[in-house]
């Protein structure tokens, strides 16, 4: 059975935040929980949604500033790729964080994550791809078919290459390695509505995103 998605922006900047669970089980994930802890739980409970984990697609702060209260509030631990735990608790991350992004970090990750790790949520499995450029960390979460990509991959664009550990080379390096290669009809679920629909499919990105067809496959 396909997983249940839920979708709703927090925060100033407007993150998409997802839930996602599995129906049979009741088990789920919260993707970027970017703020607004109490209606997240909220948002769960109404569902009888049972949480598993607290997943960052990366490290910037606008995406897990709900992190450390809905840990409180839910014991589900937060998981994030190994490379951002590094870098967001060194100087250079603490200091892209205060300086370029203006936001607190606090990042507590309770879970350290490694590409082509895959975690059990009910029937569900959460497939992780590593796919760095926009942070050294970033991470793109594979869901049945689903493709949760954060700040790497926007509908027709791609996230922000200009803050500190980011390379738009590493991240076009990324898309054309790890993620063009999954099937067409695979959904794009972005950390932010940027483009034309809130999501998209891999088939329709390979013909109109322009990072895509002029950077990569015009190569
Ligand atoms: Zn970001
Ligand atoms: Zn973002």
């Amino acid at each position: 059975m396909p997983p249940v998605i839920l979708s709703r922006k927090v925060g100033e900047l407007e993150v998409l935040t997802y839930l996602v669970y599995c129906l049979q089980s009741r088990e789920g994930v919260i993707i970027d929980p970017a703020g607004e802890p109490e209606a997240l739980v909220a948002w769960m409970e109404e569902r009888g949604v049972e949480l598993r984990y607290l997943l960052a697609t990366h490290g910037h702060p606008d995406h897990v500033l709900g992190a450390a209260r809905l840990r409180e509030l839910t014991g589900a631990p937060l998981a994030l790729h190994r490379a951002d735990r590094e870098f967001f608790t060194g100087e250079e991350g603490r200091r892209v964080a205060a300086e370029e992004l203006g936001l607190p970090l606090e990042l507590e990750a309770d879970v350290v994550l490694e590409d082509g790790q895959r975690l059990a949520v009910g029937e569900l499995e959460v497939e992780v791809i590593h796919t760095p450029g926009h942070t050294p960390g970033s991470v793109c979460y594979l869901v049945e078919g689903n493709l949760f990509t954060g700040d790497t991959l926007f509908v027709g664009a791609v996230g922000r290459t200009d803050l500190g550990g980011a390379s738009l080379e590493v991240l076009l390096d990324s898309l054309a390695r790890r993620i063009l290669p999954l099937p067409g009809e695979t959904v794009v679920w972005p950390g932010h509505d940027y483009g034309e629909t809130p999501r998209s499919t891999l088939a329709r990105e390979r013909e109109e995103n322009p990072y895509i067809t002029d950077f990569i496959l015009a190569e």
